[in-house]
């Protein structure tokens, strides 16, 4: 025989404890993301700090400008057709399989192939 009263009481206490459950797991979540986040900050501000330097030393050892710098800056933006800011990687296919790579990944998400480096920067 259930009495109901146990049986409300621990099913109570079972939703009860999946909510906690979850809500630690949601916590943790956010904690972590709040870490990958910092870290972006971090690493973004040690990449403005050697741009700047390399910028400062480009100008005293060569004859380039500030305007000089913007007008390639907005040319390199314009590269994929829409000046917004950003410097957009082309798609790469896979010289493996031929599928489109994932610009996040150093290797094929399909095959497992190595990204083949195109320029410097595909080896950030
Ligand atoms: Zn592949």
């Amino acid at each position: 025989m259930i009495n109901p009263l146990l049986f409300g009481a621990a099913a109570g206490a079972g939703v009860s404890a999946s909510s906690a459950a979850e809500s630690a797991r949601a916590s943790s979540a956010a904690g972590g993301a709040k870490r990958d986040v910092a870290h972006l900050e971090d690493r973004l501000e040690r990449l403005s700090l050697v741009c700047m330097a390399m910028w400062s030393l480009i100008q005293d050892k060569t004859k380039l400008t500030e305007d000089d710098l913007m007008e390639r800056v907005k040319m390199i933006d314009l590269m994929d057709g829409v000046e917004d800011g950003k410097a957009t990687r082309n798609v790469q296919k896979c010289h493996a399989c031929n599928r489109t790579m994932s610009a996040r990944h150093r290797k094929c998400l399909y095959c497992g192939a190595e990204k083949l480096a195109q320029s410097a920067f595909d080896t950030i």
